[in-house]
């Protein structure tokens, strides 16, 4: 280590930190974040932007570890987003024992990916002096945790020992696919990937990963859109698709038992034919995974009617990264036996176990289905037309989805075949509205009076009603195809968001001002889950762009008390930014929740928690 300290204002720091890690030097005063002591009356204040946190940390314990140093540390502080966060609070020369002052700042560390600020004080002249170091780190890049082994000759013939070779691929090709995202956007370089048959392959595979510290990464269907189910670096996939058995179902609970490998829109063709649909759909169900999906939490197009799946799985089998196999199977509606294990799986996008079966409760085809496509002239008026619909349509409504004229545009453009269901002129909104009941007339009567109101009133100033199940059909593929043709237009940078209605546009309106030319601001979503889906469309990825938008659009959605995730997860996308929407207390318990189940943090790290979190477990 090299000797030297430099001075900043009365605070010193070991000259070793004056490399490459502090990529900036800047100074802020801080005023707002600290409580005076009566007796302080002078701040200095200093702002150090680090690379990575395990800097912050580092210069944080050898500022610390400096003995005049020591008498000065005041107080610790996390700072991100404009929020602060008290860690260490000390006002007495006493209370600077380095026993008692780590601890602590590890877990106020821990608890943030993006930012730190460090206040020392001083007591000099007669006055303390406050000087703060603000440590923000970006570390929205990673860097490949060192205690991961790497895989090696007797790893793939334990492998191929319990798997068999076809349970084991290295072929570049297979590879290739499943170290890629959907979106082409997030790339692994993975040499391994395994095929389970059954939930005992899984946990054999896991308990040999956890002893020889082997990173997993759990893989479905492979089309999330926040980079969860590739590796970052060279994680082991574990792929889902060989576990795709129908367990049972039953006609009269309608509870359907089935294997996380089964592909969605194999479970709707299974059910179909029982007189049952499941109570999720999406645009991915030709590839994606109940148990993707289970680890998503993904919303869909049916969540306005059938509500989220926290409320229709019923149980869940999974294996914890030890091997351990966690029966929560149940397939009862009602079970208060203490914790409910099983939420902690859903929406947890593999970081906590990988599920191997799901129980889930379905709901009965019903014969009666409409789909209307409406236009809008503005926003408002297609939230009152929620609003209306929710009242007169009230338990047959099934789906509330809408698309700008963006939208409409891209989609027409890029994907062959489709055409605009209202030609006559261009409206800013649409809205597709789906109603399912099982008395065609009754549905129908609610409907016509609805739609004539809702023209009459002036909120719908044209619309079209599906005559046949093709041209319900033809209207879907609007709304569901705007995903691919993005992808069609170039590079896209995707934002599932939650907003309260009210504002939900406005930031649409904010960012297209922002953007100006440089970018095509697409905007559709859920609008009957508050949920926005905003794109961003441009020719190639670029990164002035991105700095428009980032963190611009977090901050917005924060400050509006949304979340920054509505349905896709956090994946590796978001995981440093998991602060604008969950609370540092939260974020603490998450990853003492992920410590106590993945204690070596094998599974898919690197995602949903700050990646600080994850460096820091070894
Ligand atoms: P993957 O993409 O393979 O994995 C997703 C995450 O789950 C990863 O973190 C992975 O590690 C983890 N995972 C997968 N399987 C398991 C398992 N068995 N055990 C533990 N962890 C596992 N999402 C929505 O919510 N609503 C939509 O309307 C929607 N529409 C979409 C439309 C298109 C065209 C596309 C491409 C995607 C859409 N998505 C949507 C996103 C995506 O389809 C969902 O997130 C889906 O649930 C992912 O399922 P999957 O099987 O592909 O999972």
């Amino acid at each position: 280590m090299i000797a030297l300290a430099i001075s900043i204002g009365t605070f010193e720091i070991p000259a070793l930190f004056w490399s490459p890690r502090i990529s900036k030097l800047s100074a802020h005063i801080h005023l707002n974040q600290c409580r005076l002591h009566p007796s302080i009356c002078r701040f200095d204040a200093i702002g150090l932007t680090m690379k990575n946190f395990q800097g912050a940390y580092r210069l944080w314990k050898h500022s610390f570890d400096h003995p005049t140093n020591r008498r000065l540390l005041f107080n610790f502080r996390s700072s991100f987003s404009g929020l602060t966060n008290n860690l260490t609070r000390m006002s007495g020369r006493n209370a600077f024992y380095h026993n008692q002052i780590v601890p602590e700042c590890n877990s106020f560390l821990r608890s943030y990916g993006r930012g730190l600020v460090a206040a020392f004080c001083k007591y000099e002249n007669n006055c303390f002096q406050i000087h703060y170091r603000n440590l923000t780190s970006m570390a929205s890049t990673p860097t490949r945790n060192k205690s991961f082994s790497v895989i090696n000759s007797d790893d793939i013939n334990y492998f191929k020992n319990i798997l068999g070779d076809k349970g084991v691929a290295q072929e570049e090709e297979k590879l290739e696919d499943a170290n890629m995202d959907w979106m082409r956007k997030y790339k692994g370089s993975s040499k391994l990937m395994l095929q389970p048959r059954s939930t005992q392959e899984v946990s054999q595979i896991l308990e040999y990963c956890n002893s020889r510290y082997l990173a997993v990464v759990p893989q479905g269907g492979n089309t999330g859109l926040v980079g969860g189910s590739v590796p970052v670096f060279d994680e082991v996939i574990v792929n889902m698709s060989a576990m795709n058995n129908i367990l049972s179902f039953d006609k009269v609970s309608g509870v359907l038992v089935c294997e996380a490998g089964c592909i969605l829109e194999n479970l709707m063709s299974f059910l179909d034919n029982e007189g049952f649909i499941m109570p999720l759909d999406l645009g991915a169900k030709g590839s994606c995974q109940i148990g993707g999906n289970v680890s998503t939490n993904a919303g869909g197009l049916r969540l306005v009617r059938y509500g989220s799946l926290h409320g229709s799985v019923l149980g869940l089998e999974a294996v914890l990264a030890n091997g351990t196999v966690l029966d929560m199977l149940g397939t009862l509606r009602k079970d208060n036996t203490g914790y409910d294990l099983k939420h902690l799986f859903i929406g947890s996008e593999g970081s906590l176990g990988i599920i191997t079966k799901v129980s889930i409760l379905t709901p009965p085809k019903l014969s009666s289905i409409n789909v209307a496509f409406l236009a809008c002239e503005d926003y408002t008026s297609c939230q009152k037309l929620l609003f209306e619909a929710r009242r007169k349509l009230g338990e047959i409504l099934s789906a509330f989805e809408f698309l700008d004229i963006n939208a409409m545009d891209l989609v027409l453009k890029h994907l062959d075949g489709l055409r605009n269901p209202l030609p006559s002129s261009k409206h800013n909104f649409y809205v597709l509205i789906e109603t399912t009941g099982s008395i065609q007339s009754h549905d129908n009567e609610k409907l016509e009076a609805f739609l004539v109101q809702s023209v009459e009133s002036g909120l719908v100033t044209d619309g079209v009603l599906a005559q046949d199940i093709n041209q319900a059909s033809a209207f879907w593929q609007i709304r569901e195809g705007l995903p691919e043709a993005l992808m069609k237009a170039g590079a896209v940078y995707k934002y599932d968001l939650s907003i309260p209605l009210e504002w939900m546009y406005d930031l649409v309106e904010e960012m297209r001002n922002r953007l100006g030319t440089s970018a095509n601001v697409v905007a559709y979503g859920h609008l009957g889950d508050s949920n926005l889906h905003l794109n961003i469309s441009t020719p190639l990825y670029d990164k002035n762009v991105l700095s428009k938008i980032e963190p611009f659009v977090y901050d917005w959605t924060s400050k509006h008390r949304g979340s920054i995730s509505a349905e896709h997860g956090l994946g590796s996308m978001k995981a440093n930014k998991i602060h604008y929407s969950k609370s540092a207390e939260t974020v603490e318990l998450m990853w003492c929740i992920k410590r106590l189940l993945d204690p070596k943090g094998i599974l898919n790290p690197y995602k949903v928690l700050p990646t600080s979190l994850s460096s820091w477990s070894k």
